[in-house]
Protein backbone atom coordinates (compact mmCIF):
# COMPACT_ATOMS: atom_id res chain seq x y z
CA UNK A 1 0.00 0.00 0.00
CA UNK A 2 0.92 3.49 -0.93
CA UNK A 3 2.62 5.20 2.03
CA UNK A 4 1.29 9.01 2.06
CA UNK A 5 3.22 11.52 3.86
CA UNK A 6 0.70 12.99 5.90
CA UNK A 7 -3.06 11.82 6.20
CA UNK A 8 -5.37 14.68 7.67
CA UNK A 9 -8.72 13.32 9.80
CA UNK A 10 -11.50 15.95 9.06
CA UNK A 11 -12.01 18.59 5.73
CA UNK A 12 -12.97 21.28 8.18
CA UNK A 13 -11.57 24.87 8.18
CA UNK A 14 -8.34 23.25 9.85
CA UNK A 15 -8.06 20.14 7.65
CA UNK A 16 -8.52 22.18 4.67
CA UNK A 17 -5.95 24.97 5.35
CA UNK A 18 -3.45 21.93 6.31
CA UNK A 19 -4.14 20.16 3.24
CA UNK A 20 -3.20 23.52 0.69
CA UNK A 21 -0.01 24.17 3.22
CA UNK A 22 1.35 20.41 2.56
CA UNK A 23 0.35 19.86 -1.06
CA UNK A 24 1.74 23.32 -2.26
CA UNK A 25 4.99 22.16 -0.79
CA UNK A 26 4.69 19.07 -2.67
CA UNK A 27 4.08 16.57 0.47
CA UNK A 28 2.05 13.99 -0.44
CA UNK A 29 -1.13 14.41 1.69
CA UNK A 30 -4.84 12.98 1.74
CA UNK A 31 -8.03 14.53 3.34
CA UNK A 32 -10.51 12.08 5.56
CA UNK A 33 -13.70 13.35 5.60
CA UNK A 34 -16.86 11.73 6.69
CA UNK A 35 -19.09 13.36 4.68
CA UNK A 36 -19.58 12.67 1.33
CA UNK A 37 -21.38 16.16 0.41
CA UNK A 38 -20.48 19.22 2.61
CA UNK A 39 -23.31 19.47 5.35
CA UNK A 40 -23.71 23.52 6.20
CA UNK A 41 -21.95 23.79 9.71
CA UNK A 42 -23.27 25.86 12.61
CA UNK A 43 -20.88 28.70 11.90
CA UNK A 44 -21.82 32.21 11.95
CA UNK A 45 -19.50 32.81 9.36
CA UNK A 46 -17.45 36.00 10.72
CA UNK A 47 -13.82 36.37 10.36
CA UNK A 48 -10.91 39.21 10.39
CA UNK A 49 -10.02 40.19 7.14
CA UNK A 50 -6.23 39.43 7.93
CA UNK A 51 -6.75 35.85 7.22
CA UNK A 52 -6.31 36.70 3.73
CA UNK A 53 -2.33 36.70 4.40
CA UNK A 54 -2.63 32.60 4.85
CA UNK A 55 -3.37 32.16 1.52
CA UNK A 56 -1.81 32.96 -1.43
CA UNK A 57 -5.06 32.95 -3.19
CA UNK A 58 -8.12 35.09 -3.09
CA UNK A 59 -10.95 34.52 -0.68
CA UNK A 60 -12.81 37.29 -2.24
CA UNK A 61 -15.53 34.24 -3.74
CA UNK A 62 -15.92 33.30 -0.18
CA UNK A 63 -16.88 36.81 1.13
CA UNK A 64 -21.24 37.83 1.74
CA UNK A 65 -20.35 40.61 3.43
CA UNK A 66 -17.87 43.63 4.38
CA UNK A 67 -19.03 44.39 7.84
CA UNK A 68 -18.84 48.34 8.43
CA UNK A 69 -21.02 49.04 11.46
CA UNK A 70 -21.27 46.66 14.59
CA UNK A 71 -24.05 47.32 17.21
CA UNK A 72 -24.20 46.19 20.42
CA UNK A 73 -27.36 46.55 22.93
CA UNK A 74 -28.11 45.22 26.32
CA UNK A 75 -31.23 43.52 26.79
CA UNK A 76 -32.20 44.78 23.55
CA UNK A 77 -31.58 48.25 24.39
CA UNK A 78 -28.98 50.68 25.42
CA UNK A 79 -27.88 50.46 21.77
CA UNK A 80 -23.59 51.37 21.15
CA UNK A 81 -22.98 51.28 17.47
CA UNK A 82 -19.16 51.13 16.23
CA UNK A 83 -18.44 52.21 13.12
CA UNK A 84 -15.44 49.73 12.44
CA UNK A 85 -12.17 51.75 10.45
CA UNK A 86 -11.12 50.52 6.84
CA UNK A 87 -8.04 49.56 7.99
CA UNK A 88 -9.76 46.80 10.21
CA UNK A 89 -12.06 45.03 7.93
CA UNK A 90 -14.56 42.19 9.28
CA UNK A 91 -15.78 39.73 7.02
CA UNK A 92 -18.86 37.56 6.55
CA UNK A 93 -18.22 33.80 4.86
CA UNK A 94 -20.29 31.93 3.77
CA UNK A 95 -18.85 28.76 5.51
CA UNK A 96 -19.54 25.76 3.56
CA UNK A 97 -17.94 27.67 0.14
CA UNK A 98 -14.88 28.67 2.46
CA UNK A 99 -14.32 24.82 3.36
CA UNK A 100 -14.86 24.03 -0.10
CA UNK A 101 -12.67 26.39 -1.93
CA UNK A 102 -9.79 26.06 0.38
CA UNK A 103 -10.12 22.05 -0.15
CA UNK A 104 -10.25 23.18 -4.49
CA UNK A 105 -7.15 24.88 -4.13
CA UNK A 106 -5.46 21.89 -1.93
CA UNK A 107 -6.33 19.50 -5.04
CA UNK A 108 -5.45 21.63 -7.72
CA UNK A 109 -2.02 21.44 -5.79
CA UNK A 110 -2.00 17.76 -5.70
CA UNK A 111 -3.93 16.84 -2.26
CA UNK A 112 -5.73 13.99 -2.20
CA UNK A 113 -9.79 13.53 -0.38
CA UNK A 114 -11.03 10.79 0.73
CA UNK A 115 -14.73 10.92 1.58
CA UNK A 116 -17.10 9.13 3.14
CA UNK A 117 -13.89 8.26 5.20
CA UNK A 118 -15.45 7.92 8.95
CA UNK A 119 -12.43 7.66 11.04
CA UNK A 120 -12.52 4.64 13.03
CA UNK A 121 -9.47 3.53 14.81
CA UNK A 122 -6.02 5.16 14.28
CA UNK A 123 -3.09 3.15 15.36
CA UNK A 124 0.91 3.83 15.55
CA UNK A 125 2.72 0.89 13.99
CA UNK A 126 6.38 0.83 14.04
CA UNK A 127 6.83 4.21 12.10
CA UNK A 128 4.02 4.42 10.48
CA UNK A 129 0.04 5.70 11.25
CA UNK A 130 -2.30 3.14 9.93
CA UNK A 131 -6.02 5.03 9.69
CA UNK A 132 -9.00 3.02 9.47
CA UNK A 133 -12.33 3.83 8.49
CA UNK A 134 -16.03 2.48 9.65
CA UNK A 135 -16.68 0.82 6.83
CA UNK A 136 -12.86 -0.80 6.67
CA UNK A 137 -10.93 1.23 4.22
CA UNK A 138 -7.56 1.68 5.65
CA UNK A 139 -5.19 4.65 4.92
CA UNK A 140 -1.36 4.67 5.84
CA UNK A 141 0.85 8.03 6.41
CA UNK A 142 3.85 8.87 8.00
CA UNK A 143 2.57 11.50 9.90
CA UNK A 144 -1.04 12.63 11.14
CA UNK A 145 -2.92 15.90 11.83
CA UNK A 146 -6.52 15.46 13.96
CA UNK A 147 -8.66 17.67 12.49
CA UNK A 148 -11.94 16.27 13.03
CA UNK A 149 -13.44 19.51 15.13
CA UNK A 150 -14.89 19.55 18.62
CA UNK A 151 -16.29 16.12 19.29
CA UNK A 152 -12.89 14.81 18.54
CA UNK A 153 -12.02 11.48 21.00
CA UNK A 154 -8.12 11.01 19.99
CA UNK A 155 -6.54 14.46 21.32
CA UNK A 156 -7.96 12.95 24.47
CA UNK A 157 -6.24 9.40 23.37
CA UNK A 158 -2.89 10.32 22.72
CA UNK A 159 -2.64 12.67 25.37
CA UNK A 160 -2.51 16.02 23.30
CA UNK A 161 -4.29 19.22 23.99
CA UNK A 162 -6.01 20.86 27.29
CA UNK A 163 -6.12 17.94 30.04
CA UNK A 164 -9.79 19.45 30.96
CA UNK A 165 -11.88 20.27 27.99
CA UNK A 166 -14.35 23.08 28.30
CA UNK A 167 -16.98 23.77 25.67
CA UNK A 168 -19.45 27.06 24.91
CA UNK A 169 -23.20 25.90 24.65
CA UNK A 170 -24.50 26.93 21.31
CA UNK A 171 -27.60 27.43 19.16
CA UNK A 172 -27.68 28.60 15.99
CA UNK A 173 -30.52 29.50 13.15
CA UNK A 174 -30.44 30.46 9.85
CA UNK A 175 -33.05 32.56 8.86
CA UNK A 176 -34.37 33.52 5.18
CA UNK A 177 -34.02 37.85 4.40
CA UNK A 178 -31.87 40.01 6.45
CA UNK A 179 -34.83 41.37 8.40
CA UNK A 180 -34.27 44.85 9.91
CA UNK A 181 -30.25 44.15 10.04
CA UNK A 182 -28.81 46.83 7.61
CA UNK A 183 -26.24 45.47 4.87
CA UNK A 184 -22.82 45.11 6.29
CA UNK A 185 -23.89 45.27 9.73
CA UNK A 186 -23.86 42.35 12.19
CA UNK A 187 -25.52 42.81 15.98
CA UNK A 188 -23.89 41.41 19.36
CA UNK A 189 -26.61 40.81 22.06
CA UNK A 190 -25.62 40.78 25.58
CA UNK A 191 -27.86 41.18 28.91
CA UNK A 192 -30.26 38.59 27.58
CA UNK A 193 -27.70 35.56 27.37
CA UNK A 194 -26.70 33.86 31.41
CA UNK A 195 -23.22 33.60 31.16
CA UNK A 196 -22.76 34.46 27.28
CA UNK A 197 -24.26 36.69 24.37
CA UNK A 198 -26.06 36.28 20.90
CA UNK A 199 -24.90 37.15 17.83
CA UNK A 200 -26.69 38.30 14.07
CA UNK A 201 -24.49 38.25 11.17
CA UNK A 202 -25.81 38.94 7.78
CA UNK A 203 -25.57 37.11 4.66
CA UNK A 204 -26.49 38.08 1.12
CA UNK A 205 -30.01 36.99 1.91
CA UNK A 206 -29.83 35.28 5.09
CA UNK A 207 -29.04 36.03 8.86
CA UNK A 208 -27.10 33.47 11.16
CA UNK A 209 -28.01 34.08 14.36
CA UNK A 210 -26.51 32.39 17.64
CA UNK A 211 -26.58 32.02 21.06
CA UNK A 212 -23.76 31.29 23.28
CA UNK A 213 -23.21 30.19 26.62
CA UNK A 214 -19.42 30.24 27.67
CA UNK A 215 -19.15 29.75 31.33
CA UNK A 216 -21.04 27.65 33.86
CA UNK A 217 -23.79 25.52 33.03
CA UNK A 218 -26.12 26.86 30.33
CA UNK A 219 -29.73 27.70 31.64
CA UNK A 220 -32.30 26.18 29.20
CA UNK A 221 -33.63 29.24 27.97
CA UNK A 222 -32.79 29.78 24.37
CA UNK A 223 -36.35 29.60 23.10
CA UNK A 224 -37.21 32.41 25.51
CA UNK A 225 -34.30 34.64 24.29
CA UNK A 226 -35.13 33.65 20.45
CA UNK A 227 -38.48 34.67 20.93
CA UNK A 228 -37.15 38.22 22.22
CA UNK A 229 -34.43 38.60 19.88
CA UNK A 230 -35.86 37.48 16.27
CA UNK A 231 -39.10 39.95 16.46
CA UNK A 232 -36.19 42.44 17.81
CA UNK A 233 -34.48 41.93 14.08
CA UNK A 234 -37.48 41.75 12.22
CA UNK A 235 -38.37 37.93 12.13
CA UNK A 236 -40.89 36.00 13.77
CA UNK A 237 -39.86 34.58 16.58
CA UNK A 238 -40.79 31.02 15.74
CA UNK A 239 -39.01 31.26 12.37
CA UNK A 240 -35.96 29.02 11.60
CA UNK A 241 -34.98 25.56 12.45
CA UNK A 242 -32.40 25.68 16.02
CA UNK A 243 -29.48 23.79 15.87
CA UNK A 244 -27.68 22.98 18.93
CA UNK A 245 -23.73 22.38 19.18
CA UNK A 246 -21.02 22.26 21.91
CA UNK A 247 -18.29 23.85 20.93
CA UNK A 248 -14.82 23.24 22.46
CA UNK A 249 -13.24 26.30 23.55
CA UNK A 250 -9.86 27.41 24.50
CA UNK A 251 -8.83 25.93 28.33
CA UNK A 252 -5.29 26.52 29.12
CA UNK A 253 -1.87 25.83 26.88
CA UNK A 254 -1.52 22.69 26.15
CA UNK A 255 1.30 20.44 24.22
CA UNK A 256 -0.53 20.13 20.95
CA UNK A 257 1.84 17.54 19.42
CA UNK A 258 3.42 14.33 19.63
CA UNK A 259 5.74 11.74 17.81
CA UNK A 260 4.01 12.07 14.19
CA UNK A 261 0.94 13.73 15.26
CA UNK A 262 -0.62 16.82 15.47
CA UNK A 263 -4.08 18.63 16.61
CA UNK A 264 -5.44 21.78 14.78
CA UNK A 265 -8.73 24.03 14.87
CA UNK A 266 -11.50 22.62 17.72
CA UNK A 267 -9.99 19.43 18.16
CA UNK A 268 -7.08 21.55 19.67
CA UNK A 269 -9.51 23.61 21.55
CA UNK A 270 -8.23 27.10 20.08
CA UNK A 271 -11.39 28.39 19.96
CA UNK A 272 -11.57 31.42 21.28
CA UNK A 273 -13.33 31.46 24.78
CA UNK A 274 -14.93 35.27 24.91
CA UNK A 275 -16.23 35.61 21.85
CA UNK A 276 -16.06 31.78 19.62
CA UNK A 277 -13.63 32.94 17.23
CA UNK A 278 -12.66 29.72 15.76
CA UNK A 279 -12.17 30.33 11.92
CA UNK A 280 -9.11 32.52 12.60
CA UNK A 281 -7.30 30.00 14.83
CA UNK A 282 -8.33 26.67 12.51
CA UNK A 283 -7.07 28.39 9.37
CA UNK A 284 -4.00 29.76 11.02
CA UNK A 285 -2.89 26.34 13.27
CA UNK A 286 -3.83 24.06 9.84
CA UNK A 287 -0.83 26.15 8.00
CA UNK A 288 1.46 26.19 11.33
CA UNK A 289 0.98 22.40 11.38
CA UNK A 290 1.95 22.02 7.57
CA UNK A 291 4.59 24.20 8.17
CA UNK A 292 6.48 22.34 10.84
CA UNK A 293 5.59 18.80 9.43
CA UNK A 294 7.18 20.18 5.88
CA UNK A 295 10.26 20.74 8.32
CA UNK A 296 10.49 17.41 9.48
CA UNK A 297 9.28 15.55 6.28
CA UNK A 298 12.21 17.41 4.72
CA UNK A 299 14.81 16.37 7.48
CA UNK A 300 15.63 19.87 8.58
CA UNK A 301 13.39 19.26 12.14
CA UNK A 302 13.81 16.03 14.83
CA UNK A 303 10.11 16.83 16.21
CA UNK A 304 6.81 19.06 16.23
CA UNK A 305 7.91 21.19 18.90
CA UNK A 306 8.02 24.07 17.29
CA UNK A 307 4.08 23.80 16.58
CA UNK A 308 3.00 23.91 20.04
CA UNK A 309 5.76 26.88 20.59
CA UNK A 310 4.24 28.51 17.61
CA UNK A 311 0.77 28.26 18.22
CA UNK A 312 0.71 29.41 21.86
CA UNK A 313 3.13 32.63 21.05
CA UNK A 314 0.51 33.70 18.01
CA UNK A 315 -2.49 32.32 19.45
CA UNK A 316 -2.43 30.87 23.38
CA UNK A 317 -0.81 33.89 24.90
CA UNK A 318 -4.16 35.85 23.90
CA UNK A 319 -6.54 33.71 24.35
CA UNK A 320 -4.96 33.75 27.98
CA UNK A 321 -6.54 36.76 28.46
CA UNK A 322 -9.23 36.09 26.65
CA UNK A 323 -10.25 33.26 29.05
CA UNK A 324 -9.80 35.03 31.74
CA UNK A 325 -11.51 38.48 30.64
CA UNK A 326 -14.31 35.71 29.46
CA UNK A 327 -14.61 34.50 33.31
CA UNK A 328 -15.11 38.16 34.27
CA UNK A 329 -17.04 39.65 31.70
CA UNK A 330 -19.83 37.09 31.45
CA UNK A 331 -19.96 36.71 35.47
CA UNK A 332 -20.69 40.08 35.56
CA UNK A 333 -21.83 41.12 32.21
CA UNK A 334 -23.85 44.66 32.99
CA UNK A 335 -20.54 45.87 34.53
CA UNK A 336 -18.45 44.37 31.79
CA UNK A 337 -21.53 46.13 29.39
CA UNK A 338 -20.92 49.42 30.80
CA UNK A 339 -17.16 49.59 31.58
CA UNK A 340 -15.88 47.77 28.63
CA UNK A 341 -18.53 48.62 25.26
CA UNK A 342 -19.72 51.94 26.14
CA UNK A 343 -16.09 53.17 26.60
CA UNK A 344 -15.78 55.76 23.77
CA UNK A 345 -12.24 54.05 22.68
CA UNK A 346 -14.24 50.92 22.21
CA UNK A 347 -15.65 50.70 19.16
CA UNK A 348 -11.86 50.86 17.56
CA UNK A 349 -10.54 48.45 20.13
CA UNK A 350 -13.24 46.14 19.44
CA UNK A 351 -12.49 46.50 15.88
CA UNK A 352 -8.92 45.92 16.19
CA UNK A 353 -10.23 42.28 18.46
CA UNK A 354 -12.61 41.74 15.37
CA UNK A 355 -9.97 42.25 12.69
CA UNK A 356 -7.32 40.22 14.35
CA UNK A 357 -4.84 43.66 14.50
CA UNK A 358 -5.09 43.67 18.35
CA UNK A 359 -4.44 40.48 20.95
CA UNK A 360 -6.87 40.25 24.28
CA UNK A 361 -2.94 40.55 25.86
CA UNK A 362 -2.76 43.79 24.06
CA UNK A 363 -6.41 45.32 25.80
CA UNK A 364 -5.25 43.67 29.49
CA UNK A 365 -1.96 45.56 29.20
CA UNK A 366 -3.98 48.61 28.46
CA UNK A 367 -6.47 47.96 31.34
CA UNK A 368 -4.04 46.89 33.86
CA UNK A 369 -1.68 50.36 32.79
CA UNK A 370 -5.04 52.43 33.00
CA UNK A 371 -5.65 51.02 36.94
CA UNK A 372 -2.23 51.95 37.79
CA UNK A 373 -2.07 55.41 36.11
CA UNK A 374 -5.76 55.40 37.59
CA UNK A 375 -7.08 57.44 34.41
C1 LIG B 1 -23.02 28.22 16.38
C2 LIG B 1 -21.60 28.50 16.05
C3 LIG B 1 -21.26 29.70 15.43
C4 LIG B 1 -19.91 29.99 15.14
N1 LIG B 1 -19.61 31.17 14.52
C5 LIG B 1 -18.32 31.47 14.25
C6 LIG B 1 -17.99 32.67 13.60
O1 LIG B 1 -18.84 33.47 13.23
N2 LIG B 1 -16.67 32.95 13.39
C7 LIG B 1 -15.69 32.08 13.77
O2 LIG B 1 -14.50 32.40 13.58
N3 LIG B 1 -15.99 30.91 14.35
C8 LIG B 1 -17.28 30.56 14.59
N4 LIG B 1 -17.57 29.37 15.17
C9 LIG B 1 -16.48 28.43 15.43
C10 LIG B 1 -16.05 27.73 14.13
O3 LIG B 1 -17.19 27.25 13.45
C11 LIG B 1 -15.11 26.56 14.45
O4 LIG B 1 -14.08 27.01 15.29
C12 LIG B 1 -14.53 25.96 13.16
O5 LIG B 1 -15.54 25.29 12.47
C13 LIG B 1 -13.39 25.01 13.46
O6 LIG B 1 -13.00 24.36 12.27
P1 LIG B 1 -12.38 22.86 12.34
O7 LIG B 1 -11.91 22.56 10.98
O8 LIG B 1 -11.43 22.76 13.46
O9 LIG B 1 -13.62 21.94 12.73
P2 LIG B 1 -14.94 21.62 11.90
O10 LIG B 1 -15.33 22.75 11.05
O11 LIG B 1 -15.92 21.09 12.89
O12 LIG B 1 -14.51 20.45 10.91
C14 LIG B 1 -14.29 19.14 11.34
C15 LIG B 1 -14.46 18.21 10.15
O13 LIG B 1 -14.11 16.90 10.55
C16 LIG B 1 -15.06 15.99 10.03
N5 LIG B 1 -15.07 14.81 10.89
C17 LIG B 1 -15.56 14.70 12.14
N6 LIG B 1 -15.38 13.46 12.61
C18 LIG B 1 -14.76 12.76 11.64
C19 LIG B 1 -14.32 11.41 11.52
N7 LIG B 1 -14.48 10.53 12.49
N8 LIG B 1 -13.71 11.03 10.36
C20 LIG B 1 -13.51 11.92 9.33
N9 LIG B 1 -13.94 13.20 9.40
C21 LIG B 1 -14.54 13.62 10.54
C22 LIG B 1 -16.38 16.76 10.05
O14 LIG B 1 -17.33 16.22 9.18
C23 LIG B 1 -15.91 18.15 9.66
O15 LIG B 1 -15.95 18.37 8.28
C24 LIG B 1 -18.91 29.05 15.47
C25 LIG B 1 -19.24 27.84 16.06
C26 LIG B 1 -20.57 27.55 16.34
C27 LIG B 1 -20.91 26.24 16.98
Amino acid sequence: MNIKDVAIIGGGASGASAAFHLANSNKDVILLEKNEESIPKSCGGGMAASVQDLFPFNLNQTIEQVIKTVEFSWCLSDHVVAELPGSSPFWIVNRTKLDSFIIENAINKGAEILKPFNVSSIKKQYDNWIISSESGQRVIAKAIIIADGSQSPWPRHFGIGPKHLHYASTTSVKLEGRGLLKEGTSRFEFGLVHHGFAWAFPLKNNVNIGVGTFIGKSKDNTERILEQLLPNLGFKASEGIRKKSSLRVWNGHSNLHNDGILVVGDAASLCDPFLAEGLRPALMSGKEAAKCLNLLLEGKANNLNSYTNTMKLKWGDSMAWGRRISQVFYRFPKIGYQLGIKRPTAPERIAQILSGEMSYADIAQRVIKRLILKK
